[in-house]
């Protein structure tokens, strides 16, 4: 047989995309008895999902969000001990540098779930400069992963659970019941097209109804020289601005107008300042944001140098040296959320905000539950898979 062609596949469940959201559906699907077949364009992980700080926001989420917040918490702890990858349960450090800013937090605070510090306490969690911080906050919930390991192990783990995963296999067209890609057709009860921002490539109509754009965002890993490690994710209030637990605060808008009054470069670029730390000591610095049909392939060197300044000012050191930059693209669209069924049994799944993350697994979980029966978050057992390819 030509070794480019797939052989003649059928299976319970096909999914397109090997991102967290694809990976989510295969999950959801094998732990309930069916066979998967998973197809990605690419040789391995590179999306959104391997770009981003590998911080599981789950406490400064609300409505439909935190719902799927909490079921993928549950799934990523199960997850990262079946698959051996770490799933650190440190919460996340929000920095005030205002007395505004801590007025929202005070408010957000009242619902529970997130505690909050005093000066003292934040310099504890986080290396700031003393003299940049006026207080701060701990999201309790919260959840850290390194998304380049654990997505890749995600893979491996579901791969020893019988999913199939076909790599460099674009998906090219699809119909209720058949998927037709770069290496032959697979035949499924269920086809799930988990394909992010790329969903105008296959399924432009989906797409363009929903309104999806493409969000680019500036990244970078440095080496810095902090006074001690960063305990968990931090946030500033920028990021404040964006996560509904505090944005839905009406004291919100004294923070925004005080912030984009005092630094419309940030405004500008639509700043989101905030760190995670790998365990190698690197911290990843992000981001900006800049939404179109399509990203411009040219990145504008002045972004980073504003993400860099902002970074020296709020630990008070020299200059870090970066050690990489990439450009993360996630979709972006008026809802956040994506599930569409254009077709009988096929179906579109994504999130169209930058919080995939925090809200994939769960995302995925409930629907497939929807189709396939609800299983109970609780019960994270895989059995094997009974009808493999025939
Ligand atoms: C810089 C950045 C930082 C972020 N930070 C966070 C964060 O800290 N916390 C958080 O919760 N979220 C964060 N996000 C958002 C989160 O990363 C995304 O929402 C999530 O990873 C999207 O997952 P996905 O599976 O939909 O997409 P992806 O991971 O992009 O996967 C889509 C896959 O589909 C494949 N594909 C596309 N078209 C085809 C086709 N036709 N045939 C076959 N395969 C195809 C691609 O190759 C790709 O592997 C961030 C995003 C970015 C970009």
């Amino acid at each position: 047989m030509d070794a480019a062609r797939l052989p003649v596949t059928s299976v319970d469940v096909a999914v397109v995309g090997s991102g967290i959201v694809g990976l989510g559906v295969a999950y959801a699907a094998v732990r309930r008895g069916l066979s998967v077949a998973v197809v990605d364009r690419a040789d391995r992980p590179g999306g959104a999902s391997v770009r981003n700080f590998g911080h599981l926001c789950i406490g400064a989420q609300i409505g439909p969000a935190r719902r799927y917040a909490d079921r993928s918490r549950d799934l990523w702890l199960s997850l990262g001990a079946a698959a051996g990858f770490e799933v650190r349960r440190c919460g996340t450090i929000v920095a005030a540098r205002h007395e505004d800013e801590m007025a929202v937090l005070t408010a957000a605070a009242a619902d529970g779930g997130i505690d909050l510090l005093d000066h003292r306490e934040v310099l504890t969690a986080a290396p700031v400069a003393p003299d940049r911080v006026i207080g701060g906050a701990r999201i309790l919930p919260d959840l850290q992963v390194d998304p380049r390991t654990a997505t890749r192990q995600i893979a491996e783990h579901l791969t020893r659970r019988g999913v199939e995963f076909h790599r460099r296999t674009a998906a090219v067209a699809v119909r209720p019941g058949v998927l037709t890609t770069t290496r032959g057709e697979i035949h499924a009860g269920t086809i799930v097209v988990c394909v992010n921002h790329d969903l105008d490539h296959l399924l432009p109509e989906v797409a363009e109804d929903i309104g999806l754009l493409r969000c680019a965002l500036d990244m970078l890993r440095v080496r810095a020289d902090l006074r001690r490690p960063l305990t968990a994710p931090l946030l500033t209030g920028w990021s404040m601005l964006r996560y509904g637990r505090f944005a839905q605060q009406p004291l919100i808008a004294a923070v925004r107008a005080r912030l984009h009054t005092d630094r419309p470069d940030l405004a500008a670029v639509d700043v989101n300042q905030m760190y995670t730390q790998f365990p190698d000591g690197s911290l990843i610095v992000g981001d900006t944001h800049e939404r179109a049909v399509d990203v411009d392939p040219f990145r504008a060197e002045a972004a980073s140098r504003l993400l860099l300044a902002a970074t020296e000012d709020l630990f008070g050191i020299p200059a870090p040296t970066v050690v990489e930059r990439w450009t993360g693209v996630y979709a972006s669209g008026p809802q956040p959320f994506v599930d569409r069924e254009p077709q009988p049994g096929v179906i579109v799944l994504g999130v169209a905000t930058g919080i995939g993350m925090t809200t994939g697994l769960g995302l995925a979980e409930e629907r497939i539950g929807r189709v396939h029966g609800d299983l109970g978050v609780r019960d994270m057992s895989i059995p094997r898979s009974t009808r493999g390819a025939q």
